[in-house]
């Protein structure tokens, strides 16, 4: 099996993997104990703590354990929704923003959803106006929140000055770094934000932990209330193997992150120029560099992309759709439509995302088996058009 959907999810890494087992077993001691064997697992988690602050140049005590992405974007948009109500985000941010923010509509909290251009980039002149001070009206925005690469384009936001902006109107300003965390480099200080979501499983950590990083962990309510744990803010019992192994996940990608950034955007340039030279009408979707490294999402005109992952799945080769949440929706993607693509081509997408173990043979099976696919798929909607015609 050649894998490549590495923005769905990554294959754990041996280090979490060695680093989680006596937690699964012997370890087994409550956090919370006072005892050696509840110390010991406090100490490691807190170790985590501090290897994950580091990581992003801030202080163990800004970072809380959650179970994911959804719930560090849920619990940040809640938050939002108790400091005020309007919240800014974008029409391409993953549904663990949208769905919640629909939700929140639900409860008469106003969102606005900023467009964005053919190349993903959000409007910034609609970031920098669409504010409400809560004056002329009650309406008052509490939170923007913008996601700093894509899962289905990897286009990367200009964080940094979508940050200015939203300080400058005296608003919070979170950003969901799921897809982005561990393959390139993040400085909150030098982004300027308050609250950032990530999560371990796309970063060969295990599935259903992450953190939110909270500048001010003053001026965040709780998300769950119980025994006291991370500061009071989400009760519950520490994931004590998961967080542990996310920690070594994290040391693992932080320290490999610049061989694997290159070799995955060598073999992710190598793919594209291939498959825009070799498959006629074709487009890839997102900016041509400004993007995660492995990343790389194509429209074909005349064929369905999801019937295309079906045969590569013959062949032995994983793609997707769209973004992994999204593969079964009938409707074309909510990001696809965004940049402007009609109805019509949009459902021709699809997303390859190469990892830092896939490799150029590899590359080299897919294009030729996507060459062969994309041949078949139009030569069947071609006789169809023609006994309809
Ligand atoms: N945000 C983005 C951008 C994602 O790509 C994903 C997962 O695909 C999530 C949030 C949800 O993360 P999790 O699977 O950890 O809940």
């Amino acid at each position: 099996m050649i894998y490549l959907d590495n923005a769905a999810t990554t294959k754990i890494c041996e280090k979490a993997v060695k680093a989680m087992e006596p937690y699964l077993k012997e370890e087994y001691g409550n956090p919370s104990g006072i005892y050696s064997i509840g110390r010991k697992t406090r100490e490691q988690v807190e170790k985590v703590r501090w290897i994950i602050a580091k990581s992003l140049n801030c202080k163990p005590e800004n970072i809380f354990f959650t179970s994911g992405g959804t719930e560090s974007d849920n619990w940040v948009l809640d938050n939002g929704a108790y400091l005020g109500n309007h919240i800014i985000t974008s029409k391409i941010e993953h549904h663990a923003i949208l769905n919640k923010c629909k939700q929140l509509e639900n409860e008469g909290i106003k969102v606005t959803y900023v467009d964005v251009d053919k190349n993903g980039f959000v409007d910034m002149e609609q970031i920098k106006t669409d504010y409400k001070d809560g004056f002329e009206n009650p309406v008052r925005t509490s939170l923007v929140s913008i996601m700093l690469a894509n899962n289905e384009i990897g286009t990367i936001e200009p964080i940094r000055n979508i940050a200015m902006v939203a300080h400058r109107k005296g608003v919070l300003f979170h950003t969901d770094a799921v897809q982005a965390f561990g393959h390139i480099p993040i400085d909150v200080n030098y982004l300027g934000v308050d609250m950032l979501s990530a999560s371990s499983h796309k970063f060969n950590g295990p599935k259903g932990v992450g953190f939110l990083y909270v500048r001010n962990p003053k001026e965040m309510m709780p998300l769950i209330y119980g025994g006291g744990q991370e500061k009071g803010k989400r009760g519950g019992t520490e994931n004590v193997a998961g967080i542990i192994g996310m920690g070594a996940a994290v040391e693992d990608s932080m320290r490999n992150m610049s061989a694997r950034y290159n070799k995955e955007k060598n073999l992710r340039d190598y793919m594209v120029k291939r498959i825009l030279g070799e498959i006629p009408n074709v487009s890839l979707n997102g900016h041509h560099t400004n993007r995660l490294p492995g990343n790389a999402s194509f429209t074909f005109d005349g064929i369905n992309g999801t019937s295309l992952v079906v045969i590569m799945d013959e062949e032995g080769v994983c793609i997707s759709a769209g973004s992994a949440c999204a593969a079964s929706a009938e409707k074309p993607s909510h990001v696809i439509s965004a940049l402007g693509i009609p109805k019509e081509k949009a459902y021709g997408t699809i997303r390859i995302t190469i990892g830092h173990e896939n490799t150029r043979k590899e590359i080299d099976y897919t294009v030729e088996k996507l060459k062969a696919g994309v041949k078949e798929l139009r030569a069947k909607s071609w006789k169809l058009s023609w006994k309809i015609m």
